[in-house]
C-alpha cells in the first residue's frame, strides 16, 4: 500500500496525500493529530504552528490506536 508523509510531523504512514489539486484529504494524522482541511482550513492553524505546539507538548502519539513499535515523535522529525 502506498503511504504518504505527514507534512507536519513527518509520520510516513498516511493513507492518502494530505492535499491534492482536488483539495484536502480530511485524514487525521495519527501521529500529530493534524486534520488536513480542518485544522488548517477551518481553524487557520498552519503546519508550522501545529508542529510547534505538538513538539511543545512532548510530540505525543495522538491516535487512540497504538503507535508503531519503537515509535518516537521527536526522532521522527529528525531534529
Ligand atoms: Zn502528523
Amino acid at each position: 500500500m502506498t503511504t504518504y508523509v505527514c507534512p507536519v510531523c513527518r509520520y510516513p504512514g498516511l493513507t492518502e496525500p494530505p492535499r491534492t489539486d482536488a483539495g484536502p484529504s480530511y485524514e487525521i494524522c495519527p501521529s500529530c493529530g493534524f486534520e488536513f482541511g480542518v485544522t488548517d482550513d477551518d481553524h487557520g492553524v498552519s503546519d508550522d504552528d501545529w508542529r510547534r505546539r505538538w513538539v511543545a507538548a512532548g510530540a505525543p502519539w495522538r491516535s487512540t490506536t497504538s503507535p508503531p513499535a519503537g515509535w518516537d515523535g521527536v526522532a521522527q522529525l529528525g531534529e
